[in-house]
């Protein structure tokens, strides 16, 4: 027997390990993407097979020999096992913890991959004395009944979030038996209902897209721009019905399932089969059997969040990525993928069209679909009858207003609501205030572990800082001169306020982390808001995602100044999609929608451009202006971010790392190091380097090197840092 397994182990360290194969076992057999069990340290741990090594830089004597093999035939098919591959060498990844994202939970601990659920009965001594259970162990009687009626895991979960621990007791008693019980896969017919009759701009794009979709299909980046309500669903399940009926596989990426329930129902409803998904919310034995369908081939149309990239895909025909530009495509910490830039890398490697559609696209996106002629297909009507919104600016210097709502905007309010329409009111502020302010001596609550102030929650009578979470009760008087203290600019939580005391009698409803932090109630309060209940609703970017409130026909941006003149480049990007997208909600109907934009500058190029042009209009001008300053998609960035207990340790760690960059390459410029925006933050200190340039294979290139010797650096030991290939957020 020759040769080594190399196993990616899932630690942060940027290396793989070598193994012996476990005796008796031909290693030749083992195929890349197999689990090992192996042995690490004092612990066992569960890895993926990567490559077969013939020689090793452990001497044969001190290599020890892997336990176990988990997996017949390998997890991943050979496409998602290279993507996985080559994602870890683009970020500078720890390959194991790429790996282990990838994974269900219960496939990362070794469990069996094939198809096994939890099963749940009464031993006969459960069911003679559940009943017995006193009144006040509400929570146990009702799992036992449930689990008496047979139960799965989706529904005892609605019972209680803590129904492990309550099986967990049942068991102890011995009433309860668990067993792992094998399910077959099958494979799910799909009998597609026909849609709408296509509008010939649908009609152009659909036929674009299946151009690419034939027999032998082909790799190609659609850009699919159209206004909101345009149809652009209609367009994904048009392609989608014909791939499938070519016997492959789709893959849909969402930004945040839990807020796109709809767009599942809808393809639910439209292939009459129910579709695989994949997202956070899901518990384990979920997320497993989703993973398992989409393995297998049984699920035809895969819906899923960012890590749905990953997902083993035998026979995937298309990709499309809704509402592209969104920032939760981008992973922020640990393993900081784009799962959006991952679907064109893994189109390209399946050779196979990936579409990516919004109603605001990235400038990246636009910026790659003007180079290639064709991969533009653009929706600029709304489908059906709907008309597009008006929109116009309130010029809040030359207006009185009542707690942040000018009184020409009350107005619109109070004659929406007398025509019968809904209003909805937007602000990316949680929170009753931003501020707590002494007007006698300019002290105002700061956090005690962040350069940040303290956010008024009036509800929960708090201040929170929304940077590190950290909570305090809100003083009535100045910390520093003893004097009243008042709550300055508004937050969602006031803004309900005024609302009340301004349209007394009107319900409203306000949606934001807060508010829906209940399971449930962010589709109770949608459900109110469909069936006409709520009149006003109130809200952050939240509502900006994925919702149709067909009824609202009048919008109000409360205040379009927070994003204008932000420190980050992409700033005004996210205020104009903010901005684009919001608005998209008025008027969805028949009825036609009013948009109004509060700010206290009117002339600013940013509002004047996408008045002027709509959002195509500011994207052209946004372009010419990052083209200028060089920066993306007109070069490209990578950003070490270091925190320590001091400044001066981060800031030491990222001097030196510059000084082992320089000389790595002309073509990479290296910026900083610098504090970062917010220099402090959970009680840390920190600081950032960028790297910058022209295209991404100098910065490839200067990587592998670089990256070892900072992890060598003995500065390195008392900071923790981070790399960031592609960032989105410069802090
Ligand atoms: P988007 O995804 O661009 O927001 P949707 O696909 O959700 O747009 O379409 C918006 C609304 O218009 C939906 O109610 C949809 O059923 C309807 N719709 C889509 N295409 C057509 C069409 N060709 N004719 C009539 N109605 C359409
Ligand atoms: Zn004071
Ligand atoms: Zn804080």
């Amino acid at each position: 027997m020759s040769g080594f397994l190399q196993i990616a182990l899932d630690t942060p360290l940027r290396r793989v390990f070598d193994y012996r194969c476990p005796e008796g076992i031909d290693p030749s057999r083992l195929k890349p993407g197999t689990r090992v069990r192996v042995p690490f340290g004092k612990r066992r741990l569960v890895g993926v097979l990567l490559r077969h090594t013939a020689t090793s830089e452990v001497p044969v004597d001190k290599l020890k020999a892997a336990l176990e093999i988990l997996d017949e035939e390998p997890l991943f098919d050979a496409l998602s096992f290279e993507l996985l591959c080559w994602s870890a060498d683009y970020y500078r990844h720890p390959i194991g913890e790429v790996f282990a994202a990838a994974l269900p939970v219960s496939l990362r601990a070794g469990s069996p991959l094939h198809e096994q659920i939890e099963c749940w009965q009464l031993t006969p001594l459960g069911e003679l004395e559940w009943p017995a259970l006193p009144a006040r162990s509400s929570r146990l009687r009702a799992l036992a009944a449930a689990v008496a009626r047979g139960a799965n895991a989706s529904e005892l979960s609605e019972i209680s979030p803590t129904w492990r621990a309550g099986l967990r007791d049942l068991e102890v008693r011995g009433w309860l038996k668990r067993e792992l019980v094998a399910i077959q896969s099958t494979s799910v017919k799909i009998d597609p209902i026909p849609g709408h009759d296509l509008s010939e701009q649908q009609r152009v794009a659909v036929e674009a897209v299946l151009a690419c979709c034939a027999d032998t299909p082909v790799f190609r980046t659609f850009l699919l721009h159209g206004v909101t309500g345009s149809g652009k669903t209609e367009v994904y399940l048009r392609v989608i019905e014909k791939v499938i009926a070519r016997g492959r596989q789709a893959l849909v990426l969402v930004p945040e399932i839990a807020l796109t329930p709809q767009l599942i129902a809808r393809f639910e409803q439209r292939f009459r089969t129910p579709i695989a998904a994949l997202h956070s919310q899901l518990n384990d034995s979920e997320r497993l059997a989703a993973w398992r369908a989409a393995r297998s081939g049984s699920a035809r149309v895969v819906i899923g969040t960012r890590s749905a990239i990953f997902a083993p895909l035998p026979e995937l025909g298309i990709l499309i990525v809704d509402e592209e530009h969104d920032s939760s495509y981008k992973q922020q910490e640990g393993f900081r993928y784009s799962a959006r830039d991952l679907a064109i890398v893994r189109a390209q490697r399946q050779g196979v069209p990936v579409v990516l559609g919004s109603a605001t696209p990235s400038l990246e996106s636009l910026a790659r679909a003007e180079k290639q002629p064709g991969s533009l297909l653009s929706l600029p009507t709304r489908a059906g009858n709907a008309q597009p919104p008006s929109i116009r600016v309130v010029d809040l210097r030359r207006c009185a207003s009542t707690e942040g709502i000018a009184t020409p905007t009350i107005q619109a309010i109070q004659h929406h609501l007398e025509s019968n329409g809904q209003v909805l009111l937007y602000l990316n502020r949680r929170g009753f205030a931003p501020v707590l302010f002494c007007p006698s001596c300019g002290w105002s609550a700061t956090c005690r572990r962040c350069d940040a102030r303290m956010t008024i929650h009036a509800r929960d009578r708090k201040l929170i800082c929304h940077h590190c979470g950290q909570e305090e009760s809100i003083p009535e008087r100045c910390a520093s001169c003893d004097a009243p203290v008042k709550a300055v600019g508004q937050g969602t939580e006031r803004i309900e306020d005024t609302i009340a005391h301004l349209f007394p009698g009107v319900a409203a409803a306000r949606i934001d982390r807060d508010s829906i932090r209940r399971k449930g109630e962010l589709e109770s309060t949608l459900v109110r808001i469909h069936d006409g209940s709520v009149r006003i609703l109130i809200g952050t970017q939240m509502l900006t995602k994925g919702h149709h409130f067909p009824n609202v026909t009048l919008v109000v941006v409360l205040d379009a100044d927070q994003g204008l003149f932000g420190t980050d480049f992409r700033a005004a990007e996210r205020l104009a999609q903010n901005i684009v997208q919001v608005a998209g909600r008025a008027g969805r109907a028949e009825r036609s929608g009013e948009v109004m934009i509060q700010t206290e500058f009117p002339e600013h190029p940013l509002l004047m451009s996408l008045l002027q042009g709509g959002y195509s209009g500011f994207a052209a001008k946004a372009l010419q202006e990052r083209e200028l300053a060089h920066w993306p998609p007109f070069a490209r960035l990578a950003l070490v971010r270091a925190e320590a207990a001091a400044m001066a340790h981060a800031m030491n760690f990222l001097d030196r790392a510059r000084e082992c960059a320089t000389g790595h390459g002309a073509q990479v410029r290296i910026l900083g190091p610098v504090t970062a925006p917010m220099a402090r933050r959970a009680g840390r200190y920190r600081a950032q380097l960028l790297l910058h340039a022209p295209s991404h294979a100098p910065l490839q290139k200067l990587m592998p090197a670089w990256l070892a010797q900072l992890e060598a650096l003995p500065e390195a030991k008392k900071v923790r840092w981070t790399l960031d290939i592609d960032p989105l957020e410069l802090f």
